[in-house]
């Protein structure tokens, strides 16, 4: 029987396994009187209400006090939100950070104003006001951005009658989110071990990890007999929700729901569209991974279920952190010396919280904001899993870091588009510096397979949804009638066409779209397969060592959000309007698909 480890207390964990937070405020007077100055800053701030498009003047003076106070609010948040992660159990820091959230809500309703005043001018104005004013200019960049939303703003009767609505609007989330996470029980199921356990969300997905097949079977058709029992309901309320989609889109004048969720970000649906087309053409090579699958488990049938077990068994690999931290620096040395020194600084001044103890938030993040290091929560276990998120985190950090020291304010933070890039890219440069370094084959099966199941969860499934989430769209738009015998029926036919004809299509999973919360967010899930393929793009740019592509990748973490993010891809080398990104990352999970065959299939 495995001993129960007892976590030690935020107190017994030693000093330099912590993240210093005292560099953000030294003692609470300095907190206490960074909230004093903020409370200061608004009421200065509302002086200008009414003024803001009177002259080039005061357009500058209330756009940068807007500005600072956007600054100062964040230190104060990421301080408190920091706080109360390192142990949500302590109640001061409860208390801090239940303070701060009403804080944010507070100033954020006091200075709703300026945006819709900002909006109200016309952009000759603005084109003057840039002229007249040589200060303005370093903002143009953001005020085109702004401005960009005008054509979409209603009168302002409209808009207060949405915003008063946004509550209703917002209903099919919230009943989703109350019915899947409160409301659903599901049955007790046997785990690894044969005892009976209670099934959950969390626990399906380690029970689908599970080398005995009974159990992970059992899982998975005692989870989707809810989702089937309530799938009207379900099919219902996110029908209703990519109705609110569609209906806000109409009203506000874009073509498609889809046109207006990408143009938050400035991306061009082309970069959509690109996606689902080069996976389509790929599934191939998705199908050939799903058959090796099935030879090396040794199944006559291959079962939805058994598409998560591991397929090496545990890599034999171990790190201390502080092994961790040397492999680190070996793997990321590619991306040359100055990166490399921050990297250190990171280690050396305290940005990382590194172990587990009781009440600290589980799962790992980068943190931080322009007046505060990039700070990292870890809950660190002595495995190569963990040194691969380290090098994540640390992707994400040094972004932070290299774009906040690169940047003025107003460009100091990246849209969610780019962020995703930095971190895998690290995760990249770990995997190849692995397969050089590590000849053992069974480490390196492991290595591989950890790639192209990073793969296939992140660029084929995550396309898999957004084509879906498209398609949902597009029906509700034409007049169509979204029943959930029509959903079971376009998403079964879907996975199979996904996943080919090695893998038995199993009834349940025709109800898949029935228990996914990506499907409430606004077509957010592309993201994550368009910046999977461009971080396996730009690390082969890296290892290629042509100097100009490193400095173009570099560029990258420095750019911030000071131009349009497909601008920022393209610099970097790589261009998301067009194919070739996504045919290079194919290549590279074709390379290694072989790699894996071969060392599996001897
Ligand atoms: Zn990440």
């Amino acid at each position: 029987m495995t001993e129960v480890k007892k976590l030690p207390q935020r107190k017994e964990v030693p000093v330099e396994l912590t993240w210093d937070l005292e560099l953000i405020f030294a003692n609470s007077g300095e907190f206490d009187a960074a909230v004093t100055e903020l409370e200061q800053q608004v009421i200065t701030f509302l002086t200008y209400q009414g003024q803001v498009g009177q002259s080039a003047q005061t357009l500058l003076t209330a756009l940068e006090a807007w500005l600072d106070l956007d600054r100062a609010l964040e230190k104060i948040y990421v301080y408190a939100s920091m706080k109360n992660d390192q142990d949500t159990k302590n109640a001061e820091y409860q208390a801090l950070f239940t303070r701060v959230q009403k804080l944010v809500a507070e100033v954020s309703a006091k200075i709703a104003w300026f945006e819709p005043e900002l909006l109200a001018l016309s952009e000759e104005t603005v084109a003057t006001y840039l002229q007249a004013e040589p200060k303005l200019q370093q903002y143009q960049h953001l005020l085109e951005v702004l401005l960009a939303k005008k054509a979409h703003i209603l009168s302002d009767k409209e808009e207060a009658l949405l915003a008063g609505a946004s509550d209703i609007l917002g209903a099919p989330e919230n009943i989703f989110g109350v019915l899947n996470n409160a409301d659903f029980k599901f049955a007790q199921v046997s785990d690894e071990a044969g005892n009976k356990v209670q099934l959950s969300q969390g626990l399906y997905g380690k029970l689908l990890e599970s080398v005995n097949r009974e159990v992970r079977k059992e899982a998975f058709e005692k989870l989707y007999l809810v989702y089937h029992q309530f799938r009207h309901t379900l099919a219902t309320t996110l029908a209703t929700h990519v109705r609110m989609h569609n209906f806000e889109a109409k009203l506000r004048g874009y073509n498609s729901a889809q046109e207006r969720a990408l143009a938050s970000n400035s991306i061009p649906v082309k970069v959509y569209t690109t996606l689902l087309e080069q996976v389509e053409q790929h599934l191939p090579l998705l199908h050939r991974y799903v058959e090796l699958r099935k030879k090396v488990l040794g199944l006559t049938e291959l079962h939805m279920y058994d598409l998560y077990t591991p397929l090496t068994g545990k890599a034999n690999l171990a790190y201390t952190y502080e092994e961790a931290k040397q492999e680190s620096l070996k793997a990321l040395a590619v991306l040359g010396d100055d990166y490399l020194e921050h990297v250190k600084e990171a280690y050396a001044s305290r940005w990382i919280d590194v172990v587990e103890n009781e009440g600290k938030r589980s799962g790992a993040y980068s943190s931080g904001v322009y007046d505060t290091a990039p700070y990292i929560l870890l809950n660190w276990q002595d495995n190569l899993d963990n040194l691969f998120t380290l090098v994540h985190e640390m992707g994400h950090s040094m972004h932070t870091y290299l774009t906040t020291h690169n940047q003025p304010y107003q460009y100091g933070d990246y849209p969610i588009f780019l962020a995703e890039i930095a971190s895998t890219t690290n995760e990249n440069l770990l995997t190849q510096y692995l397969l050089e370094t590590q000849k053992d084959p069974q480490v390196q099966a492991y290595v591989l397979n950890h790639y192209l199941d990073g793969f296939k969860g992140t660029v084929f499934r995550q396309a898999q949804f957004a084509q879906f989430e498209l398609w949902l769209h597009e029906q509700e738009a034409s007049g169509q009638a979204l029943t959930a015998e029509k959903l079971a029926d376009y998403y079964g036919k879907l996975n199979q066409h996904y996943y080919g004809s090695a893998v038995v299509n199993d009834q349940q999973i025709a109800y898949e779209w029935a228990r996914i919360p990506h499907f409430y967010y606004n077509f957010y899930v592309y993201q994550y397969a368009t910046g999977f393929a461009a971080a396996t793009t730009l690390s082969q740019n890296i290892l290629s060592k042509d100097p100009a592509k490193l400095t173009a990748y570099l560029d990258y973490l420095q750019a911030g959000s000071s131009n349009y993010p497909l601008e920022v891809m393209k610099q970097a080398g790589v261009n998301m309007e067009e194919s070739a990104y996504l045919q290079e990352a194919f290549k590279v999970f074709e390379k290694r698909l072989n790699q894996l065959e071969g060392l599996l299939l001897k």
